[in-house]
C-alpha cells in the first residue's frame, strides 16, 4: 500500500483547515450527529465534473445510517461511478435539526462529494424503497432547491427520476418523480443517465428528453398517461396515453426490466465506508436475488423474479475482498430467504474458515426454520453469532398454508432444538398478523409457537434460560400480489389483536415487539394509493409531515386532517378489491402471466398450497452434495409464473456450483494437512537437536501477563484474547471532516485501519469482546488536532519476546517504523499518522501522563490588530477566572441523572500558562494545564475569554500534548509528550503491563 509522505499529508491539511470550506462548518459541531453530513469518507468517489456527460445526485429518503446500509445504494453508486462518463454521488434526508438550520441560514442540501445543492445536477435519484419515506422525498426536493411538482419544473431544473419497489405502484408520487424506472437499475440506468445528459448538454427542452427517456424499456413517465376514477373500485387508475404521451410515442404498458444473470454485475466491494455507524456496518454481499418460496403475502418475491443466484466463488471473494478492503469486522450474506439458496451450506462452510481466521463474524439474514443442519449451526456459532432470527410468519399450520410459507411447528421446534443445544442465547421470530382468513385461533397462534420454543429450551436444562422473542408486523396487501386483492384489517381489529398479543406475552415470558397499526394503515393506503393521494402527501408535508417510518416523529393527526382537506374515504384504498378490475397499477406489467397471481389468490382462499418452485418436486431444502444432486432426477417445480425460467440450465449451475465449492473444500483440507505435517515434522527436529526454537518464548516468562479468556473453547475471540501482545503508542493528526468524530466513532474505524493493514488487535475477554484501546484526552467535536495519541494492544509477530522482555531497544525501534510504514497506508483520510513506539513493561499510562496541551485558535483577518497587547494585559493583570453553569447529577434507581445546576468559577491562574498572537499565520496560541485538582478550563472558553467572543470548536486545533519533565514532580517544566518517550513507574508500583483500558481523563482537553 503506498503512503502519502508524512510531511506532505500534513502540510496539505496545515494552518488554516480545509475544512472550514465545508457549507456546514459554522454549525455542524452543534448537530445531534455530525457525521451524517461529511462526506469525504474513505472510497468515496468525487469526480470533476467538468468532464462529464451526466452528473446524478442519488438521495436516498432518510438518514445517512439508513441510507448508507441499503444494498441498492451500493450496487447503484458503483454501476454508475464506474462509468467513466458518469457520476453518482450521495445526498441522505436530514433530521429535525439539520433541517432547522438549513432554512433558518438559507442553505441547501448538498451531496457528500462535491457538496454540491440537488439542483444543480443533471438527474436527482429517489430510492423508494417503502411508502411511509415519501414525506422525506419531497424534503429533499425541496431542501435540495427542486421545485416539487414536476409541472413546476423548467428546463434548468434537474430530471427527477425513482427507483426501487415501490416504483412499481408510484401513482402517489406522480405528480413529484418526472420518470419511474420499473425494475433492476443495473440494466438501463446508465443509458437512460447518458441519453438525459447529452439531450440536456445539447440544450433539448425537458418534455423532449421524457420522450427520449420513455422510449427506453422499463421506463414510465406518468405525465405522458391519462387517470380516470374506475367506479367499481372508486380508485383512480391510468386509462391510456396523455396527448404528451402519444406525441412522445410512449408504450401503454412498461414492462417490469431485469438482469437476467446477475454474474454480469459482480457485487461492489467498494463502497463509502461510513462515518455516522450505520444500522448494518459490515460487508454485506447480495448472494441471490428473487425467491423460489412463493409467499403471497411478499411483493420481494414477486416483483424480483426469477431467482437468481450468484456464483459462489464470486460470493466468496466478494465477502473477503469487501472485509478486507473495508477493514470490516463484520459480514453478512444477504437474500429474501437464504435457507433456500442453492449452495448456501458449502458456502457457509467455505467462508467461516477464512473469516474466522480474520476475526470477522458472519451474519445472516433471513433464516428459515429448515436446512438449518448441525454442522452450519456449528460453523455460524464459530464467529461469534449469539443468536439467530426466523421467519415462521404465521402462528398456525392453517394461516402458513393459506400464505405459502413452507415450514411446520416440526422444523420451528427441531430447529430451536438444534440452536439452543448449541449455546444460542436468543432466538427470535417474525410474525405478521392481520393476514386474510386470519382468526383469532392464529393469532393466538403466534404466542403459542413462542411458547413451545421457549419450552424447547426449559426441556434441554439449559443454565442459562435463552431469550425467545416475538416480533409482529401488520399485514399490509401489497400491489403484484396474490393478496393484492385482500382487504386491510380495521385498525380497532388490529389495536385489539395487538393488545391480545402484549398480554399473552407477558404471561408466556415472551418478549414481544409490534409495529404501529397507524403507521401500517398509513403505508396501505400509499400501497394502493393513486395520484389523489399524492395531494395528500404534499398536504401533510406541508404541515410538518416527515420521517414517518420513525415513531418519534411519526404524527398521525397530520395525515388524518390531510385526508380531510381532500375529501379522501381512506375504506376506498384498504378494502376487498374485486379481481379482474383495473387497478392504480396495472399498467406497470412485471412480467407475471395474467392469471398467476389469481390463481394463488384463489389457492389461499382455499388454503391449498404452492410448494417452493425451482426446487426438485417434493423437496424442502436443496441438496448439499454433488452426489445428491446428481443422483436427484425429479423435475424441478414450475408453475409457468411468466419470467420463464429455464430450468434445465438451473439445475446445470447449482451443480457446478456444488462442485467449484467441494474442490474448495478439498484443497484447504489438504492445505491444513499440510500446515499440520510441516509443524510436526519441526517440533520433532528441535527435539532431536536438544536445540530449543529461538523464536519460542519459555510460558513461565509470560505467566501472568495473560489472564485466561472465559470466551468459548471454540470461539474465534479466544485465541486472540490470549495471545501475547504488545503495547503499541500511536500519535496522530486529525484533519478534515474527521475532526467531526467522536472517540466512540474512532473506537469503531481505528481497528478497520488495521484489519486493513493486516495488523491484529487484541480483544477484551469478556462475552462481547472489544478491541484493547485506550484514548489520549477527548477533544470537542469539530477542534482538530496535530497531535492525539492512543495506546493499542497489537498481537505483532514479535509480542511474545516482547513480553518476555528479550527485545532490544534496537528491535523495537524497528518494529514501530515498519509498523508505522503499514498503517499510514491503511489509514482513513484526515488521520494522519505521525509517530510509533512500543511501550516498555512497567511504562507509565497516557492518563498519568497528560498533564496539558497547547492550542490554537484561528483568527479572522480583521480581529489580529491589537488582540496581542490586550491577550499580554489580561495576563499580567491575573485574576483570570471562568464561570460556568454544571448540571448536578444524583444516583436515582441505579441510574445517574440530573437533578440542578450550580455555578462553578474555575481560577486560571496556574491553568492558562500562556497565550500570545502569530500575526504571521493568524492564530491565538496557548498553553492549558490540565494536572491540577479540580474542574477544568475547556479550550474554547479560553479562547473565548481572551478574544472576548465566542468561538466555534472547528476553528480550533490541538497543536500538542504535554506532560510533566519529571512526572513525580508537581511543579515540573511541561514538555512534549512525544518527546518525552517513556517513562517508568518507581519501581515498586511496577507491573508487567496488562491489557489497555481506557485511561482518558474524563475531561475535554
Ligand atoms: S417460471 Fe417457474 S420456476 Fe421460474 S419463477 Fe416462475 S414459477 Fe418459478
Amino acid at each position: 500500500m503506498a503512503s502519502k509522505p508524512l510531511d506532505q499529508a500534513l502540510e496539505l491539511t496545515a494552518g488554516h483547515d480545509a475544512f472550514n470550506a465545508h457549507p456546514y462548518a459554522d454549525f455542524l459541531a452543534r448537530m445531534k450527529k455530525p457525521g451524517r453530513y461529511l462526506g469525504g469518507e474513505e472510497q468515496a468517489i468525487v469526480k470533476d465534473h467538468a468532464d462529464l456527460t451526466c452528473r446524478f445526485v442519488l438521495a436516498f429518503p432518510d438518514l445517512y445510517e439508513i441510507g448508507m446500509s441499503h444494498l441498492g445504494t451500493r450496487i447503484i453508486y458503483d454501476l454508475v461511478n464506474k462509468a467513466e462518463d458518469l457520476c453518482c454521488e450521495r445526498a441522505f434526508s436530514p433530521w429535525s435539526d439539520m433541517e432547522a438550520e438549513l432554512r433558518a441560514r438559507k442553505l441547501p442540501l448538498i451531496s457528500l462529494e462535491s457538496y454540491t445543492p440537488l439542483s444543480e445536477f443533471d438527474v436527482v435519484g429517489v430510492s423508494l424503497q417503502y411508502e411511509l419515506s415519501y414525506t422525506n422525498v419531497l424534503l429533499n426536493l425541496e431542501l435540495g432547491g427542486v421545485p416539487l411538482r414536476s409541472a413546476d419544473r423548467g428546463d434548468a431544473d434537474p430530471i427527477v427520476i425513482g427507483g426501487g419497489p415501490t416504483a412499481t405502484h408510484p401513482e402517489p408520487l406522480a405528480h413529484f418523480i418526472d420518470l419511474f424506472l420499473v425494475g433492476e437499475a443495473e440494466e438501463i440506468l446508465p443509458e437512460l443517465l447518458r441519453t438525459i445528459g447529452r439531450l440536456r448538454r445539447a440544450g433539448r427542452p425537458r418534455v423532449e428528453i421524457l420522450a427520449a427517456a420513455a422510449a427506453l424499456p422499463g421506463i414510465y413517465v406518468p405525465q405522458f398517461y391519462r387517470v380516470e376514477v374506475e367506479p367499481r373500485t372508486e380508485l383512480q387508475v391510468v386509462v391510456g396515453l396523455s396527448e404528451a404521451g402519444e406525441a412522445a410515442g410512449a408504450p401503454a404498458s412498461v414492462q417490469r426490466v431485469f438482469v437476467r444473470n446477475l454474474d454480469d454485475f459482480k457485487f461492489p466491494t467498494r463502497f463509502p465506508i461510513p462515518y455516522a455507524e450505520a444500522i448494518f456496518d459490515r460487508a454485506s454481499v447480495e448472494i441471490t436475488r428473487g425467491c423460489t418460496e412463493g409467499c403471497r403475502f411478499c411483493q420481494a418475491g414477486m416483483i424480483y423474479r426469477p431467482v437468481r443466484e450468484r456464483t459462489p466463488q464470486d460470493i466468496v471473494d466478494a465477502v473477503l475482498e469487501g472485509t478486507d478492503i473495508g477493514g470490516f469486522d463484520e459480514a453478512s450474506l444477504t437474500a429474501l430467504s437464504t435457507a433456500d439458496v442453492s449452495c448456501i451450506d458449502p458456502l457457509i462452510k467455505a467462508l467461516v474458515p477464512e473469516l474466522a481466521k480474520r476475526r470477522v463474524s458472519l451474519g445472516i439474514a433471513s433464516l428459515r426454520a429448515y436446512g438449518l443442519n448441525e454442522s452450519m449451526l456449528d460453523e455460524i456459532k464459530k464467529v461469534g453469532i449469539d443468536g439467530l432470527t426466523f421467519a415462521p410468519e404465521a402462528g398456525t399450520q392453517r394461516m402458513r398454508d393459506v400464505i405459502n410459507k413452507n415450514v411446520s411447528d416440526a422444523d420451528i421446534l427441531a430447529s430451536a432444538k438444534r440452536i439452543f443445544e448449541r449455546g444460542y442465547e436468543r432466538m427470535k421470530m417474525y410474525f405478521i398478523m392481520g393476514l386474510p382468513t386470519e382468526t383469532d385461533e392464529d393469532v393466538a397462534g403466534i404466542l403459542e409457537t413462542g411458547r413451545m420454543v421457549r419450552n424447547v429450551a426449559r426441556e434441554l436444562g439449559l443454565e442459562r434460560m435463552p431469550t425467545v422473542t416475538v416480533s409482529v408486523s401488520q399485514h399490509v396487501p401489497k400491489p403484484h400480489t396474490p393478496f393484492q386483492w385482500a382487504a386491510m384489517d380495521s385498525m380497532e381489529d388490529l389495536d385489539s389483536k395487538v393488545r391480545m398479543l402484549r398480554d399473552g406475552a407477558k404471561r408466556a415470558k415472551l418478549g414481544i415487539k409490534t409495529h404501529d397499526v397507524r403507521e401500517s394503515w398509513l403505508e396501505c393506503m400509499f400501497a394502493r394509493g393513486d395520484r389523489r393521494m399524492g395531494d395528500v402527501l404534499e398536504t401533510a408535508y406541508q404541515a410538518g409531515a416527515r420521517f414517518d417510518g420513525w415513531k418519534e416523529r411519526f404524527s398521525f393527526a397530520l395525515w388524518l386532517d390531510a385526508l380531510e382537506a381532500h375529501g379522501i374515504r381512506p375504506e376506498v384504498y384498504t378494502r376487498t378489491l374485486p379481481v379482474g378490475v383495473p387497478l392504480p397499477w396495472s399498467h406497470l406489467d412485471m412480467q407475471l402471466e395474467p392469471g398467476f397471481l389469481e390463481s394463488e389468490y384463489r389457492k389461499a382462499t382455499a388454503s391449498r398450497v404452492s410448494p417452493p418452485c425451482g426446487k426438485p418436486a417434493g423437496a424442502q431444502v436443496h441438496h448439499t452434495t454433488v452426489e445428491a444432486a446428481l443422483s436427484d432426477r425429479k423435475r424441478l417445480v414450475c408453475y409457468d409464473c411468466g419470467v420463464a425460467c429455464d430450468l434445465g440450465e438451473m439445475r446445470e449451475e447449482r451443480i457446478v456450483a456444488l462442485r467449484v465449492l467441494s474442490a474448495r473444500a478439498d484443497l484447504r483440507a489438504s492445505e491444513d494437512a499440510e500446515t499440520e505435517r510441516v509443524a510436526e515434522a519441526a517440533a520433532e527436529a528441535v527435539a532431536a537437536s536438544g536445540v530449543a526454537d529461538p523464536t519460542l518464548v519459555p510460558l513461565e516468562r509470560l505467566r501472568g501477563r495473560m489472564a485466561v479468556s472465559n470466551l468459548a473453547d471454540d470461539s474465534a475471540f479466544k485465541h486472540n484474547a490470549e495471545a501475547p501482545f504488545s503495547k503499541v503508542r500511536l500519535f496522530f493528526a486529525k484533519r478534515g471532516t474527521i475532526r467531526f468524530l467522536s472517540q466512540l466513532d474512532l473506537v469503531r474505524i481505528i481497528p478497520r485501519m488495521f484489519r486493513r493493514a493486516g495488523v491484529e488487535i487484541g480483544f477484551s475477554r469478556g462475552f462481547s469482546p472489544l478491541p484493547r484501546m485506550s484514548f489520549g484526552p477527548a477533544l470537542a467535536l469539530g477542534m482538530g488536532a496535530d497531535e492525539d495519541v492512543i495506546d493499542c494492544d497489537l498481537l505483532l509477530e514479535r509480542s511474545a519476546e516482547d513480553m518476555a522482555g528479550m527485545l532490544s531497544d534496537a528491535d523495537r525501534e524497528l518494529i514501530a517504523a515498519e509498523l508505522l510504514e503499514r498503517l499510514r497506508g491503511a489509514a482513513p483520510p484526515g488521520l494522519i499518522l505521525i509517530d510509533a513506539r512500543l511501550v516498555a513493561q512497567g511504562e507509565r499510562t497516557l492518563g498519568e501522563l497528560v498533564a496539558g496541551a497547547d492550542f490554537a485558535v484561528e483568527l479572522e483577518p480583521d480581529a489580529v490588530g491589537g488582540l496581542n497587547e490586550r491577550v499580554q494585559a489580561m495576563l499580567a493583570d491575573g485574576n483570570l477566572t471562568i464561570t460556568r453553569e454544571q448540571r448536578v447529577k444524583q444516583k436515582r434507581n441505579g441510574k445517574r441523572k440530573a437533578v440542578g445546576s450550580k455555578t462553578v468559577t474555575i481560577d486560571l491562574d496556574q491553568r492558562l500558562l500562556s497565550a500570545e498572537v502569530d500575526e504571521q499565520d493568524r492564530l491565538l496560541r496557548f498553553r492549558l494545564r490540565t494536572d491540577i485538582v479540580g474542574a477544568n478550563a475547556r479550550p474554547r472558553e479560553l479562547a473565548a475569554l481572551l478574544l472576548g467572543a465566542p468561538v466555534e470548536d472547528h476553528r480550533m486545533r490541538r497543536e500538542r500534548l504535554l506532560a510533566r519533565s519529571e512526572p513525580d514532580v508537581e511543579d515540573a517544566e511541561l514538555v512534549g509528550l512525544r518527546e518525552l518517550g517513556g517513562v517508568l513507574r518507581p519501581a515498586h508500583r511496577r507491573q508487567p503491563h496488562g491489557p489497555a483500558i481506557d485511561a482518558a481523563p474524563a475531561s475535554e482537553v
